[in-house]
């Protein structure tokens, strides 16, 4: 890799003027942009619409050679190619839905040292392999890089050869982008990549300007018309778990006379480019749509993004909710959730190899669908970023459920968690400040810690209640990868040392078991004997008591 003399700073926001017409950097570019030309390997966490593209184009452009992209959709490709090319960037993409001709003129280009930046796909990569041996590369670039890891929640098994770029391209720096990426899943990105010791850079991933608000889905149609009511000119998508789904709800809208469009997966290629191009260029307001749609798209004045059903992890519904409000103004993000969405994600996740770890990121979103303190602290809290005010723009901060002082049992439930060594689940943290005798308690010698029982006046559920309020404060932390062991967050530290108050809210005392409901739905009745099977599996792997615990009115929004 040959650097070019000049690689300043001045340098760089030449560049940055000359190629992109930009003054300033983003938050984050020009550390990223001055480790790669360092020569270093990089990890880049930054939310989507933060500007990850240029962190890698800018630095080619300081650079002599080629710089290779590996992403994961044509379409993202020949967006962000066109991009290029329209700035007078020399680039193109290559991938298999090219005619053969078309192929041979890139590789032509690419030897004659004719392009600076390539894009490929991970299935593409080495069939370009014997050519890219005859040119210079001076960086690889690897875009959506969560998709490396099966841990993250779009897991592309292409992906998984990327683990030979390192050796492949010996000396060439790597940097690994991503807008969705847990702590760990982070880790997992470097290690596969083999750049476990690259620089990393995490940029703040709050949208103060998204208002957060999620709701029970009971007639949730009802809901969406009663929302749109004003807002219906305005660009918006709604997201559903179906295509059926969107077809319906793209239907009933017009039949209001909304302007709404369905997109997913199902239509052929050229009608979802039209839908797409259609919204982008404010020609339709309302795209109904699967979870297809918005990859990559570059619109600033999505006013609102409705979620029709719960998504299937936090990732998701963030990377979804960020669609909205790109323009700085104000977007509303609405999200509807019933029991009935958790058991068809359960039914999606049900037999693929990572069935366990998706039903723990699952769970995790449920929790966040239930929060009884601000949402946008939980939603930080959950990318690792603590914030210590409540947000003010949300739906909890709003309208505030009635809080209490629950300091103490708050230091409690740390105090055991540390006790534990971070080494149990939510379960068993519970039995044993509950004083539990079972077995699993008792092996494990656990009724001789001292918090053994501290806790054993509060019931089992509003323990749980209370130990999930723990969470989606930041205070606890899930470790998805390892049986959903609990670990402390600096700010447990500081409950339990520093003298720091918790609000916790009352939690009705719930005192029949859900497990044995009085009133079911007939017809729901064979779904529900099936759904409590499959929930006292999760709970036995989560360790946690197969308690349902959701009302009536939801088992009938199942039918
Ligand atoms: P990401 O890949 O992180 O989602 P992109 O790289 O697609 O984001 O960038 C999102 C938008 O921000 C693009 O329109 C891009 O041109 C713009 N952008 C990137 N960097 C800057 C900058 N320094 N100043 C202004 N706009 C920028
Ligand atoms: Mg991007
Ligand atoms: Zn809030």
């Amino acid at each position: 890799m040959a650097l070019q003399k000049e690689t300043t700073p001045t340098h760089i926001h030449t560049l940055l003027k000359q190629h992109f017409g930009y003054d300033t950097f983003r938050p984050n570019q020009q550390a990223i942009i001055e480790n790669v030309l360092k020569g270093k390997d990089t990890l880049a966490i930054m939310p989507t619409g933060g500007g990850k593209s240029l962190c890698f184009q800018l630095p080619s452009l300081a650079m002599e050679g080629t710089t290779i992209v590996i992403s994961p959709l044509i379409a993202l490709m020949k967006d962000q190619v066109d991009a290029l090319k329209s700035n007078g960037i020399a680039a193109a993409y290559f991938n298999s839905s090219q005619p053969q001709e078309e192929q041979s003129l890139i590789l032509e280009q690419l030897i004659a040292n004719q392009l600076k930046l390539i894009y490929v796909a991970p299935e593409s990569l080495w069939g370009l392999t014997n050519h890219l041996s005859k040119i210079q590369i001076n960086l690889v670039a690897i875009d959506e890089a969560h998709c490396i890891s099966s841990w993250g929640h779009d897991f592309r098994p292409a992906y998984t050869q990327l683990s030979r770029l390192k050796a492949e391209f010996l000396g060439t720096p790597i940097i690994a982008l991503t807008a969705t990426a847990d702590k760990a899943t982070q880790d997992d990105i470097t290690k596969q990549l083999g750049i476990s010791h690259a620089t990393r850079y995490i940029s703040s991933f709050d949208r103060p300007n998204i208002y957060l608000d999620v709701r029970p889905g009971q007639q949730r149609i009802q809901q969406i018309f009663k929302f749109l009511g004003s807002r219906g000119k305005q660009s918006g998508i709604i997201y559903c778990l179906s295509r059926k789904s969107t077809d319906m709800l793209a239907s009933k809208l017009k039949e209001k006379g909304y302007d709404a469009k369905a997109y997913h997966a199902g239509l052929d290629a050229e009608e979802r480019s039209k839908v797409q191009e259609d919204f982008i260029n404010d020609r339709v307001p309302i795209i109904v749509a699967t979870i297809a749609f918005g990859m990559g798209i570059d619109k600033s004045n999505v006013r609102w993004v409705i979620h029709y059903n719960m998504p299937k992890n936090i990732e998701g519904y963030y990377q979804e909710i960020g669609r909205g409000g790109r323009d700085g103004l104000k977007s509303h993000a609405l999200m509807f959730y019933s029991f009935a969405d958790v058991v068809m994600l359960r039914k999606f996740a049900a037999g693929t190899p990572t069935e366990e770890f998706q039903l723990a990121k699952l769970e995790r979103m449920q929790q966040f669908a239930e929060a009884l303190s601000c949402r946008r602290k939980a939603l930080l809290n959950y990318f690792g970023e603590y914030i210590t005010e409540d947000c003010g723009n949300c739906d909890i901060c709003k309208r505030p459920p009635k809080y209490f002082d629950g300091t103490l049992i708050a230091q409690k439930v740390c105090s055991a968690v540390a006790r534990l060594k971070e080494q149990e689940a939510l379960g068993t943290v519970i039995d044993v400040l509950r004083g539990a005798q079972n077995q699993q308690v008792l092996e494990k010698g656990y009724q001789n810690i001292k918090t053994y029982g501290a806790a054993k006046d509060i019931s089992w559920k509003d323990l749980q209640q209370y130990v999930i309020q723990l969470l989606n404060q930041g205070v606890l932390e899930i470790w998805f990868h390892e049986k959903g062991r609990l670990l402390l967050t600096p700010f447990a530290k500081q409950i339990l040392f520093e003298g720091k108050t918790v609000r916790l809210a009352n939690v009705i005392q719930e005192t029949v078991e859900a497990e044995k409901p009085k009133r079911l739905p007939t017809r729901g009745k064979d779904l529900f004997e099936k759904l409590r099977t499959v929930r006292a599996k999760v709970a036995k792997e989560m360790g946690v008591p197969a308690y349902v615990v959701f009302s009536d009115a939801s088992l009938q929004d199942m039918e």
